[in-house]
């Protein structure tokens, strides 16, 4: 048997979680062809001696937002630097299908910053001008609800009239037939926050008719989380479906650190009831999103490029600046950093705290928004580590890393998370004292389990997407101020058998 690449000497965790063992793996035309204790060099046409190094599964990012990204960037440095070549994207609400005359332009104006044409309307020619530019990371979108809401209806926040529920469940028919592993919610976000418990258990039941799973970045991550957590369940029981995770798992807000037990209880009952729940969470304590989440109550109704509309307006600016000061006590500016922005007075200040910035935060984010909603994002430091730790240390939670694919030296700053949340992930788990091939496990087989997908183990007769990494100085290096450095301790990522990281 001849075949393309040799690996040698390897020790393999094979994305089962089962043992270690130290063995020879050949590809050839992209696949695993041979697993065995000692091959020939000459049974390849080139022959990589990996000294006791790990050899895995490509990494799958369970949780990633590189739809766009990865076609501005096909290298994905950020992501393939870290081993990953599988990404679920499509996340939170936002896919970039189906486009239909009702959303397109709003997706130009959210995507306009990637410079990449829309030049599909449904999953499957997305996938193929995806495919055109030959990614390094191989994109597995779900359906976005909140793509395919504005897709029948705009992105007005108003509730579905039957004949609109109706389209939308056709055009995720559609999609789940082109292959989607099943529906995102992003319940915090425009259109979905308007979604009535009807129209969420209505798409439901035709992901479950598909046998798909649906996933939520739920309504609230903090002083409803568990009723949020319980809505969908409640839905997803009504609708017949039998798999619900949970987006980027957390307990945000101090004083709703406590509820993990609960949490963990609930997700048992469910379990027990017939309703599997699983999660994924990226390594870090500071959440990243719009600025603009940041605005209370009617605010939250209107789109990001509705809002910078409206702040033109002085009196709407002033008002906007009175509810903000009135929803949030001066410390939480504290906790607020400005991660990127389009305006350029304040692109210096990227990495820092609003209340570092300016004498008045508040006034501060007002005028990024009013200036900048699309493209001002701001993180978070809601979170708390030690449930973080507990968190990656459930059997039932995927690395996940909220990131994008970007290019080594790209003029944007990312969440360190971008760069570094699943070799951070590694390193944690590795730290807590799991085993190699468990924590190699929740970043392979379980996100393969998870989403159906057929990638995830080292097999013979398997895709050849793999990774090689020292399990010693393995890491995710970046900060918020030095967000774009390197994971260490990744070797080589192959995707398909072919080298696209690495020495
Ligand atoms: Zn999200």
């Amino acid at each position: 048997m001849t075949g393309d690449l040799l690996l040698r000497r390897a020790w393999i965790a094979d994305g089962t979680g089962a043992p270690l063992r130290k063995c020879d793996c050949l590809t050839g035309k992209g696949k695993i062809l041979a697993l065995e204790k000692e091959l020939p060099c000459s049974a390849a046409e080139h022959c990589t001696d990996l000294e006791g190094a790990i050899l895995a599964p490509g990494f799958i990012d369970g949780h990633g937002h590189s739809d766009l990204s990865l076609l501005a960037a096909p290298e994905g440095f950020s992501k393939i630097s870290q081993g990953i070549t599988t990404e679920i994207c499509g996340n939170c609400g936002l896919s970039p299908f189906p486009l239909t005359t009702e959303n397109r332009e709003h997706l130009e104006e959210l995507y306009a910053s990637y410079g990449v044409k829309l030049e599909w309307s449904d999953r499957q020619s997305y996938l193929t001008a995806a495919a055109g530019r030959d990614p390094a990371v191989t994109p597995v979108p779900l359906c976005g609800h909140n793509t395919l809401r504005a897709a029948v209806m705009g992105y007005e926040a108003r509730e579905t009239k039957p004949e609109q529920l109706r389209q939308m469940q056709e055009l995720l028919d559609t999609a789940l037939e082109q292959g989607a592993p099943g529906l995102s919610f992003g319940l915090l976000y425009v259109p979905g926050i308007s979604a009535t418990e009807e129209e969420i258990a209505a798409l439901m039941a035709v992901v479950a008719r598909h046998d798909g799973i649906v996933t939520a970045h739920l309504r609230s991550e903090g002083d409803k989380l568990l009723e949020s957590i319980s809505e969908m369940a409640e839905c997803a029981f009504r609708a017949g479906l039998k798999r619900f995770h949970i987006s980027h798992l957390k307990t945000a807000g101090r004083m709703n650190w406590q509820k993990l037990p609960a949490l963990y209880a609930l997700q048992e009952e469910l379990r027990k009831k017939g309703l599997s729940v699983t999660c994924d969470r990226y390594p870090y304590t500071e959440s990243m999103t719009q600025l603009s989440v940041a605005l209370p109550g009617e605010w939250k109704k209107l789109s990001d490029a509705g809002l910078m509309k409206k702040l033109q307006n002085t009196e709407e600016r002033l008002k906007a600046l009175n509810d903000l000061r009135a929803a949030k006590e001066s410390s939480y500016w504290e906790h607020c950093r400005l991660v990127e922005t389009g305006v350029s007075k304040y692109r210096p200040y990227r990495g820092k705290f609003l209340s570092q910035i300016a004498p008045d935060p508040a006034e501060l984010a007002v005028e990024l928004l009013s200036q900048d909603a699309v493209n001002t994002t701001a993180a978070f430091g809601t979170m708390s580590e030690e449930n973080m730790l507990s968190i990656i240390s459930q059997p039932w939670c995927a690395a996940g890393s909220d990131g994008n694919a970007l290019a080594q030296n790209s003029s944007r700053k990312p969440h360190p998370r971008s760069f570094g949340a699943l070799a951070r992930f590694l390193r944690l788990r590795l730290d807590q004292g799991a085993k190699i091939e468990e924590a190699v496990h929740q970043m392979t087989g379980l996100p393969a389990e998870i989403f159906r997908l057929d990638c995830g183990k080292v097999e013979v007769g398997k895709c050849a997407d793999l990774t090689a990494f020292d399990p010693d100085s393995v890491d995710g290096k970046a900060t918020f101020t030095e967000p774009e450095t390197p994971a260490e301790g990744i070797l080589y990522s192959w995707k398909n058998g072919v080298l696209r990281y690495g020495r």
